[in-house]
């Protein structure tokens, strides 16, 4: 469809939270581009009405520092959480907060993924929504999704929320 929609989506989150399983696994046509120097990868992901072009950024700590470079005209914005790292949590909402506080984004909806809850040790959505204070996010749409990106469960209906904020 040549008149389908361009939507810019930014998938950030920690190292090993599971961004690029979550690309995989939603299989993306075509892998445009890999640096690993840079360390970011993009897969169009075609919908019906939208073409979302998803930006996989590397979320090593040293690598965070260069996710601002690349917040200009985002559509919607994925953080990929990793629910059974829950030594983490804490880096995890730092790193979320920061985010959200950027002028770039601001307004830009917000799809959380509590991922791997397929692992025993995994926290629930709602503990999740907790530790990332987010029924404090007042100024932006958003939703936290549960999922697990090994076999896809509940990436569908993060895809759908997504679609549905950019209609
Ligand atoms: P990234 O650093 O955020 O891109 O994370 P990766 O996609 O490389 O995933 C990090 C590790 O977590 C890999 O070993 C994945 O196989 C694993 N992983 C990702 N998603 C899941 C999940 O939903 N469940 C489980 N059990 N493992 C996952």
């Amino acid at each position: 469809d040549p008149d389908a929609k361009e939507v810019r989506v930014l998938v950030l989150g920690l190292d090993n939270s599971g961004k690029t399983t979550v690309l995989k696994q939603l299989g993306g046509e075509d892998v445009d581009s890999v640096t690993p120097t840079q360390g970011f990868n993009v897969k169009s992901l075609q919908q019906s009405n939208c073409r979302l072009n998803m930006w996989d950024i590397g979320g090593q700590k040293t690598i965070r520092a260069y996710w601002r470079n690349y917040l200009d005209r985002t559509d919607l914005l994925i953080f990929v959480v990793d629910s059974s790292d829950q030594i983490r949590m804490e880096e995890t909402s730092t790193e979320l907060k920061q985010l959200l506080n950027e002028e770039k984004l601001s307004g830009v909806p917000l799809l959380v993924l509590a991922n791997k809850q397929d692992l025993l040790n995994a926290i629930s959505p709602e503990e999740i929504s907790e530790e990332l204070n987010l029924a404090n996010i007042t100024d932006r749409p958003w939703t936290i999704q549960p999922c697990n990106a090994r076999d896809g469960m509940g990436l569908a209906d993060g895809i759908a929320w997504v679609t549905k904020q950019m209609n």
